[in-house]
């Protein structure tokens, strides 16, 4: 059954984008307007069983994430939709948790990266900014990404964020279906890693969203587990075409969803049909691990709104096995 609880207060999570500032100078720019900057780092790791009060901050108070590179954390209720730098593509309002795809994907600076399901494009431009990072005195960098989405509207404002947001020379926008990409296609044939975010039921962001929650107390139990199921097999689909990829030497996959489902139970099912393909241990100082369903589970990363302060959330990280460990096999 599917709970609300209201008494949880997530912080607000806010990503400084390194592709047109820092975050020295965000910080100076926030205290300038009366915050004071809090040297603790944030912490939500289950060994530190604080109760909500010391896991919050105090008013006007902000600090560092102690798992994310660039993130800031502001007390509950901050609203900075209408901030000048919400405004000038300084910071973007991305939850904790929908950072850590591109973390575990960790560009390198001559990759070429596909997005496959990227609008409106906030782990594409983490990506970006993440490659700019591994070569910041190299203005022509090599690496590169193609982002893809389906829907003609997401691509639209997906292309014009990318552009407001310092992206547009790194990242090239396609509104297309990923699964009507060739893996052979001359322009993406060389691509090592692939990040697939794809459509999901969205349960892990219950807390969040009021109209999700009605969505499914609509519902019964039955048409909801098939709803899910259905998602499912689109996300196998998903995962099993980048596989096709020649070169690719890194897939991850998330979801913001918290069902075994669509989370542990996918990711069993494509190790189990791709045997050149393993987990690698994914963001290893998380403590909040996968559902023991499979072994390996605990490669992969969840996080739970209701105890982690952010955004339900689960990631995946496949990598092709070597040669040696094929012979192995
Ligand atoms: N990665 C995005 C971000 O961080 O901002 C969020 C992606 S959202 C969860 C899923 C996206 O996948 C939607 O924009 C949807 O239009 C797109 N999508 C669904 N099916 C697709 C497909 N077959 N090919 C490409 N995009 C697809």
């Amino acid at each position: 059954p599917i709970e609300f609880q209201q008494t949880v207060q997530f912080p607000r999570y806010v990503r400084v984008n390194t592709l047109k500032t820092s975050t020295k100078k965000v910080i100076e720019e926030f205290c300038a307007e009366g915050w004071k900057f809090d040297e603790c780092l944030w912490s939500t790791n289950l060994h530190h069983e604080e109760s909500e009060q010391t896991r919050s901050l105090s008013s006007k108070t902000f600090c560092l994430d102690s798992n994310v590179g660039d993130l800031l954390v502001f007390p509950h209720g901050t609203d900075l939709h209408d901030s000048k730098l919400v405004k000038n593509g300084h910071i973007i309002l991305q939850d904790k948790s929908s950072c850590f795809p591109s973390i575990i994907l960790d560009p390198q600076s001559d990759w070429h990266i596909l997005d496959a399901c990227a609008a409106p494009g906030n782990k594409t431009s983490h990506l970006a900014a993440l490659l700019r990072q591994r070569n910041p005195d190299h203005p022509s960098l090599k690496g590169r990404i193609d982002a893809f989405d389906i829907d003609k509207k997401r691509s639209v404002l997906l292309r014009s964020r990318m552009n407001s947001l310092g992206s547009s020379d790194i990242v090239n926008v396609h509104r297309e279906n990923f699964l009507h990409i060739s893996p052979n296609d001359p322009k993406f044939v060389n691509a090592q890693a692939i990040l697939i975010d794809p459509s999901c039921s969205g349960s892990g962001l219950l807390y969040h969203r009021l109209d999700h929650l009605i969505h499914f107390k609509l519902k019964s139990d039955e048409s909801l587990i098939e709803e899910i199921r259905n998602f499912a097999r689109f996300q196998c689909s998903l995962i099993c075409h980048a596989m096709k990829w020649p070169n690719v030497q890194k897939i991850v996959y998330s979801t913001c969803s918290e069902s075994q489902i669509e989370n542990e139970e996918v990711v069993s099912k494509i190790l189990s049909s791709h045997h050149d393909f393993e987990l690698a241990n994914a963001l290893p100082n998380w403590e909040r691990r996968g559902l023991p369903i499979f072994d390996g589970a605990d490669h992969v990363v969840r996080v739970s709104a209701r105890n982690d302060l952010a955004q339900g959330f689960f990631v995946a990280c496949f990598v092709r096995k070597s040669e040696a460990s094929l012979r192995n096999d």
